[in-house]
Parts: structure tokens; C-alpha cells; sequence
């Protein structure tokens, strides 16, 4: 299959690896944070872990966007389902993350909350055509790849004047997590994988402040093996080389500057929120978006006065250290036991781009 099949060689990926572990120098440590859960699932999936020699190791950063999200915000929106005569649209991954007191959105729903799962934010836009007589709430989540589409929903929203609809904006933004990992300092990091989808939107260059600052080299990375691996050596060569810059190996979707349609779209209908709590990383100043108040109608939190509840991870969990690079899924204690992906404790073992489903879903134990 084009563009699947031809990133799946085993022959050149060997070659690859070979290349690895001649030109990875044996007195030094090469400690590779892959920012998106897409590419820790790629690395277990296709076994690229184990074609590296031991010095070259991979920390698995926060770019999962379900796993980022704090409980309080699921909190806020079970809260709202339960106190309000409102359709609630959501990911299906969101429906399982526990939220406080062992509580979900799954278990909201089945306590009678009309809580239903969509695969866009256009399907919860149909849904809310379908139900004028019903507020229909679309939990908008993720990264710069989803923003845009909230963006545009939002913008037809409010051509066809929609009154029952509104979006719980919970979009991140990349950069900001990265530099806020690299300038807390708590996980040596010697070069970072960059996120495939997110870097469509925002471009490379959007990375160049971070590389500058924190004199770490970043390499754009696809999702198929070939181009990890490639990656890898590409980062290799660069700490060899004691450089630090943005390199692009994922050239056939990734430009320096991005998606400006894309990028124009989100403009016109976010603008940065000053501060914003992240799972694992805390409250950080603009590194999330908010509603403009040109689109105030549509922002469910203005709507019906939502705010984030706190509420404490599980005991036991420790999610907010995985998602900063700080421990390996493995060396949580209820993992495999008492969190597994059929009853998880956590975020990271629900999300399909958690760090902790892809350890338990490859056979990563220790
Ligand atoms: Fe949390 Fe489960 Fe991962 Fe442990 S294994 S960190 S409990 S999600």
C-alpha cells in the first residue's frame, strides 16, 4: 500500500538501526523524548525499541491529549451533564479516563446522563441540528491537529445562528508543554522526537525557539517505522554533532511553516488563555486557547458557568510522572495489576495514545 508499505521495511530498517549503533557513541547516553503518544505507540508496536543499542533510550512525553487533561475538567463536564438538560459529545477515549471519586463520563452516562460519543466536532454540530429543542455541548480536546476543526464548527455555528450549541474548549498547544519540560529540567533529555500531525498545523519552524533556548535538537518524525528510526539517527548525528536544530524527516506532510488556512482558522476563533492546568504538568501560562469573545455564544463555559472542580488523580497513579518524562509506565505499581485497559486507573493506560496502554498493550514488562 503507497505510503504504508514502503515506511515498513524490514531490510531498510535494519540498515537504519545498523547505522545506530555504529554512530552512537558508547560513552555517552542518548535520551530521546518522543512528545507524542502516536510515536511511543509506533516504537513498541514495530519493536524499534529493541533494534537500539542500551544507550539509546526513549522518554515518553505529555503529547497525548487525553491523558494532558486534568480530572478536574472531566469533573466540570460530568457536573454539567447532571445539572443541566444538555446532550453532551465527546471522544470515545474521554468517556474512560477516571475522573475524582472513581467517576467517569461513561459511568455519568450510565447513571442517566445523555452523554454520547462522536468521532468530530461536526458530528456533535449534527447532533445539535437534530435537537434544537436540546444545548448541546461538544468537550473539545487535543492539540493543534484538532483545534482547527473546533475552530470551523464554531464558525458555521454562528453563521447559522445555532443557539444550542457551544464547545468546552479544553485545546492545548505544543510548544509551550515543550518548553516548559525542557526548562523544568526534571527528565535529561538529549533530543526530542517532534509531533507528526500537530507539526502539519504549525509548521517546523514553530519548534526553533526551543532548540535555540534549551540547546536540544529536535527531529519532525512520522508515524511509520522507517521514518522513526530515521529520526532516531537523524537525532544521533545531530547530539554527535553537538547541534541543536529543528531537522524535518517528516517532508511529505510537514512544511517550515505549516498549515495557514489552518493556522488563520484557529486565529480568528481563539485567542490564548493565560493560564491553564495540565495532567502531570500544572498550570501553565499560554499554553491552551480559549473562545474569542466574538464567539462568546458558543462557549459552553460562559454558558453555564463551568469551572474546573479539584479533584485528586488516584491513589497510587503516577500519570502526572509518566506524562513528564519522570518514570516508565512499568514502575507504577498497579500496572498490569490493579490498572489494565480493561478497568484503568489512570489516563495513560486508556487513551489509545497513552504511554501505559502501549506498554501493557506490546507485552512492555519488566
Ligand atoms: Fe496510572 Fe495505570 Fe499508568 Fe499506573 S499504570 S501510571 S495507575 S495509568
Amino acid at each position: 500500500m503507497k505510503f504504508v508499505d514502503e515506511y515498513r521495511d524490514g531490510d531498510v530498517a535494519q540498515l537504519l538501526a545498523r547505522l545506530i549503533r555504529q554512530e552512537a557513541k558508547p560513552d555517552r547516553n542518548y535520551r530521546l523524548m518522543e512528545f507524542c503518544g502516536g510515536h511511543t505507540h509506533a516504537i513498541f508496536r514495530f519493536g524499534i525499541v529493541d533494534l537500539m543499542p542500551d544507550n539509546v533510550r526513549f522518554i515518553h512525553g505529555p503529547g497525548c491529549p487525553v491523558c494532558v487533561l486534568p480530572a478536574g475538567r472531566i469533573e466540570a463536564a460530568i457536573k454539567l451533564v447532571e445539572e443541566n438538560d444538555v446532550i453532551l459529545c465527546t471522544y470515545a477515549d474521554l468517556m474512560r479516563v477516571p475522573a475524582g471519586k472513581r467517576d467517569s463520563l461513561q459511568k455519568a452516562k450510565a447513571r442517566g446522563g445523555d452523554i454520547r460519543m462522536v468521532y468530530s466536532a461536526t458530528d456533535a454540530l449534527a447532533i445539535a441540528q437534530a435537537n434544537r429543542e436540546k444545548q448541546v455541548v461538544f468537550f473539545a480536546i487535543g492539540f493543534e491537529t484538532t483545534t482547527p476543526p473546533t475552530a470551523a464548527v464554531l464558525k458555521i455555528a454562528n453563521a447559522m445562528q445555532l443557539t444550542n450549541f457551544s464547545v468546552f474548549c479544553n485545546h492545548v498547544e505544543t510548544p509551550p508543554a515543550m518548553m516548559h519540560i525542557l526548562s523544568a529540567g526534571e527528565a535529561k533529555i538529549d533530543g526530542i522526537l517532534g509531533p507528526s500531525h500537530v507539526s502539519t498545523i504549525i509548521g517546523s519552524q514553530a519548534y526553533a525557539d526551543c532548540c535555540d533556548k534549551y540547546r536540544v535538537p529536535l527531529v519532525i518524525a512520522g508515524f511509520e517505522p522507517l521514518d522513526v528510526i530515521q529520526s532516531v539517527l537523524m537525532l544521533v548525528r545531530q547530539i554527535n554533532a553537538g547541534e541543536a536544530s529543528v531537522e524535518n524527516q517528516y517532508t511529505r506532510a510537514v512544511s517550515k511553516g505549516g498549515n495557514k488556512k489552518a493556522q488563520s482558522l484557529m486565529a480568528e476563533v481563539f485567542e490564548q488563555r493565560p493560564l491553564f492546568e495540565w495532567r502531570g504538568l500544572g498550570v501553565l501560562p499560554e499554553s491552551a486557547v480559549q473562545i474569542r469573545s466574538e464567539f462568546a455564544d458558543f462557549d459552553a463555559e460562559k454558558r453555564f458557568g463551568m469551572q474546573a472542580i479539584a479533584t485528586a488523580d488516584i491513589k497510587g497513579c503516577i500519570c502526572p510522572a509518566v506524562l513528564r518524562g519522570m518514570n516508565n509506565p512499568d514502575e507504577c505499581k498497579l500496572f498490569g495489576t490493579a490498572c489494565t485497559p480493561e478497568d484503568p486507573k489512570g489516563a495513560c493506560m486508556v487513551s489509545s495514545e497513552g504511554a501505559c496502554a502501549a506498554y501493557y498493550s506490546y507485552g512492555r514488562y519488566r
